[in-house]
C-alpha cells in the first residue's frame, strides 16, 4: 500500500419481509414492514463496511462476519462497523470522508439522515461533515421501485493516519 490515499466502495441490498422496522445507519426507522436478514439487515452499514474493507483491499463484509456463524444472528452492524473502524487505525490509515446512497420507495430516509451521520461518525471517529448520507428513489423501477428491498451504496476515501 504505497499510495496515500486509497478508495473503496460497497452495494448492499435487503429484501423486504415480516417485520414493523428497519434499520438504517444504526437508526430504527418504524415501517410496515422489515427486512430478511441474518444480522440486523442495516444496508447502509454493510455497504460502507464494504467500503472500508475495500479500501483496505480485505474482502468483504462476509468474509469478516458469516452469515453462518450464529455469533452474527440478529447483530447491531455497529458492531461490524467499528471493527472495520478498527481495521483501518491498525494498518494505518484513516477515513477521510464518506458518502452514502440509500436507494428505495419507502421509508423516507432524509428525516433520518442526520441521526444516521451521527451514529456513523461516532462509530468511526470522524467528523459529522465526513460522512454524507443521501437518499433517492429508483423513480418505480426495478426491485427498489416496486417495493421489494431497498439498496445502499457507499464510497469511503481513507488517508494515511
Ligand atoms: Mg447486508
Amino acid at each position: 500500500m504505497t499510495n496515500s490515499v486509497r478508495i473503496g466502495q460497497g452495494y448492499d441490498v435487503h429484501a423486504f419481509g415480516d417485520g414493523d422496522h428497519v434499520v438504517l445507519g444504526g437508526v430504527r426507522i418504524a415501517h410496515d414492514c422489515g427486512v430478511l436478514a441474518h444480522s440486523d439487515g442495516d444496508v447502509v452499514i454493510h455497504a460502507l463496511c464494504d467500503a472500508l474493507l475495500g479500501a483496505l483491499a480485505l474482502g468483504d463484509i462476509g468474509v469478516h462476519f458469516p452469515p453462518t456463524d450464529p455469533r452474527w444472528q440478529d447483530a447491531d452492524s455497529r458492531l461490524f462497523l467499528r471493527h472495520c473502524a478498527a481495521l483501518v487505525a491498525e494498518r494505518g490509515w484513516r477515513l477521510g470522508n464518506a458518502d452514502i446512497t440509500v436507494v428505495c420507495e419507502r421509508p423516507k430516509v432524509s428525516p433520518h439522515a442526520a441521526a444516521m451521520r451521527a451514529n456513523l461518525a461516532a462509530d468511526l471517529g470522524v467528523a459529522l461533515d465526513d460522512i454524507s448520507v443521501k437518499a433517492t428513489t429508483s423513480e418505480r423501477l426495478g426491485f427498489t421501485g416496486r417495493g421489494e428491498g431497498l439498496a445502499a451504496m457507499a464510497v469511503a476515501l481513507l488517508v494515511r493516519a
